[in-house]
């Protein structure tokens, strides 16, 4: 089916629909599905909130919010006074059951559509939530809820959450949503790998040296220092995102892309995971710095008092199954880093023998580069001959497939594919429970580590490219990070 066919009617209620996530990312990707035609005519979009708004005051504060988030270009002001009504806001706590006769009023009538519960509210809230949906009868078959991370902040709180939720919901029901996932290059990553001839028969450690995955950001925590404080890069970014790439990269060929089969064989590589020894792991948190030409304040000073969450990690991870073997996957994420750049990054190994000789020109070994932000795109390093006659000067070039280029089209933010997809029942890119219960198996004993040890995180100024123990880290292997280049 073509991704822009329209999808079945739907409610979605977004519990959270005034805050940050529902302004900045869930309005402008329905807005912008409902413009190119996706929803259909009768689709409602109820907020839920405190706040006291009528229907009327919730369409004039999206349209005062949401404007600022629409990709350049996209503003039409027809589609926009259709999609204005389709809002409706009920004012609501969440944890008062009696409270939720409200929102069933405005949900009478649509019992046979699909109903999507976005849970777009603190993640303590997800079991009260789910409870009072079941005990106010609104959980109908065609039901779905979605959780937005994080699902816990370990094993025993996912597990508490995912019981609570699951209490009410079936499973085949929850989309526990990543957006990483939703992103264009990633889902590329299936299609590269898999509708491919060349890269299979290549993906594995006799002919890989190494993979690295890095989720680099510019900006600090800003206004949310008080969320990201309680969690730290390893719980906000490793545990969810980078696992989920690493899962992509290295899991086995699915027999489908069904949900399941995707999900059997990512569950396979979060299982083989090494547990990471003391070496492996490198923590940091920016101190002051500049970026971009700006002199920025450190994270304590953002944050207003002392703190010893790491805004930096890196890793050096292994994977447990013939596959893999010997394969190292570095992994890296933070804030206040010299540049905003996402990116996986195959690093194959050099040719056994070079047959241009001792004297003949140095080879580099070739490389696949799948970049997820900014200008999602791939690009494969190969060694050709530079032209002209005499001997073989060989230089590393590269093939570079830029999506927008390419296909002269919008790549479309993540959540469009995924709110869609959530509409079309296809769970095949958000995460079942046992892969979250996995991650976070994997990831307990690292924190469990760092609460044992008084010396905290490694400073590195804002506007670095982290900790000199992170890039030490991978030289010690006799490796280094990408950077960016330009060929
Ligand atoms: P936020 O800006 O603080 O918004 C929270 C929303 O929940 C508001 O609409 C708030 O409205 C509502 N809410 C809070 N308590 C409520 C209650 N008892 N009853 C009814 N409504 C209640 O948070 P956010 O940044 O949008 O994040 C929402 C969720 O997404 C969180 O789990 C967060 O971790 C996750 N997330 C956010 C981002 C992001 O970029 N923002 C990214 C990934 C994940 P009232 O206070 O008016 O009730």
């Amino acid at each position: 089916m073509h991704q822009s066919a329209p999808v079945a009617a739907c409610d979605f209620v977004v519990f959270g629909g005034t805050g940050d996530l529902a302004f900045r990312k869930l309005l402008p990707a329905l807005y912008l599905r409902d413009r190119d035609g996706q929803l259909t005519p009768d689709t409602r979009i109820v907020s839920v909130s405190r706040a006291g708004l009528s229907d009327e005051d919730y369409r004039d504060k999206v349209h005062a919010e949401v404007r600022a988030f629409l990709p350049p270009g996209t503003f039409d002001a027809d589609a926009w006074a259709a999609f204005r009504e389709r809002l409706y806001h009920r004012e609501l706590d969440v944890t008062n059951l009696a409270a939720y006769q409200d929102l069933a009023k405005v949900l009478v009538g649509g019992e046979d559509r699909v109903r999507a519960f976005y849970l777009s509210c603190a993640p303590k809230l997800f079991g009260p939530v789910s409870r009072n949906l079941h005990e106010a009868g609104l959980i109908t078959e065609k039901s779905r809820v979605v959780l937005e991370k994080p699902i816990g902040t370990d094993l025993a709180s996912a597990r508490r959450i995912n019981d609570e939720v699951g209490a009410v919901f079936h499973e085949h029901q929850i989309y526990r949503i990543d957006h990483y996932l939703g992103k264009e290059t990633v889902q590329n990553l299936l299609v590269l790998r898999f509708a491919n001839m060349l890269f299979e028969p290549l993906w594995r450690s006799g002919s890989i040296d190494h993979v690295q995955i890095t989720v680099a950001e510019d900006l600090g925590v800003g206004g949310r220092g008080g969320y990201y404080d309680d969690a730290g890069a390893l719980r906000d970014m490793v545990q969810n995102h980078l696992l989920q790439l690493l899962c992509l990269v290295a899991m086995e060929p699915p027999a489908s892309v069904d949900a399941d089969a995707v999900r059997d064989e990512k569950l396979k590589v979060l299982q083989a995971l090494r547990p990471t020894g003391p070496g492996d792991v490198v923590r940091g948190q920016y101190r002051s710095g500049a970026v971009s030409g700006a002199a920025v304040a450190g994270y304590t000073e953002e944050l207003g008092g002392p703190s010893s969450t790491e805004t930096f990690v890196a890793l050096r991870v292994g994977i447990d199954n013939w596959r893999w073997a010997g394969v190292p996957f570095y992994l890296r994420t933070g804030k206040r880093l010299d540049r905003r750049s996402s990116e996986i990054v195959v690093q194959f190994r050099p040719v056994p023998h070079s047959i241009f000789g001792a004297d003949g020109p140095p080879l580099s070994a070739n490389r696949l580069v799948l970049r997820l932000q900014p200008d999602e795109g791939v690009r494969l390093h190969l060694m050709t001959k530079e032209p002209g006659p005499g001997g073989y000067r060989a230089r590393g070039a590269s093939l570079n497939l830029q999506f927008s280029e390419t296909f002269k089209t919008r790549t479309p933010d993540a959540y469009e594919r995924l709110l869609m997809d959530i509409v079309r029942g296809n769970p095949t890119l958000f995460m079942r429970r046992d892969e979250v219960e996995a991650a976070w198996t994997w990831t307990e004993p690292i924190l469990a580590a760092w609460a044992a040890d008084a010396v905290g995180p490694k400073p590195y100024a804002a506007g670095s490219s982290g900790p000199a123990a992170a890039i030490a880290l991978i030289e010690r292997d006799g490796r280094t990070w990408h950077e960016e280049e330009s060929t």
